[in-house]
């Protein structure tokens, strides 16, 4: 198992899991894990692309596959390119700027160029 999250607020490590968030038996403090508390911010995850490539914030990347899209009339191509992706925390891990707007994306959907 992983070792209990440290609270930001007080420090202790007597912290537990509700839902997303995580509380802190000691002083009540609840927190987003990986939401970049404070100076926690170097907790960054490790997110694959297709191929295994550890992406990284402002990567530009492909995707390998079409991928349809929640209110767009046609899906993203397989092989658009995406320049200055975000690396976020989520099932869809990779934040960015398509033709089609602003959207969320599977790391495995990708493949860094
Ligand atoms: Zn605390």
């Amino acid at each position: 198992m992983t070792a209990t999250p440290v609270c930001p607020s007080c420090g202790n490590d007597n912290t537990y899991p509700d839902g997303d968030l995580l509380i802190c038996a000691e002083c009540g403090h609840e927190w987003e894990p990986g939401a970049g508390v404070g100076n926690l911010e170097d907790t960054v995850r490790i997110v694959r692309d297709a191929n295994g490539s550890v992406l990284a914030d402002g990567d530009s990347v492909v995707l390998v596959k079409d991928l349809k899209v929640k209110g767009a009339s046609s899906p993203l191509k397989m092989g658009t390119r995406i320049k200055n992706i975000r690396i976020v925390d989520g099932d869809h891990e990779i934040d960015c700027k398509t033709d089609l707007g602003p959207m969320l994306l599977k790391a495995e959907f990708l493949k860094k160029v």
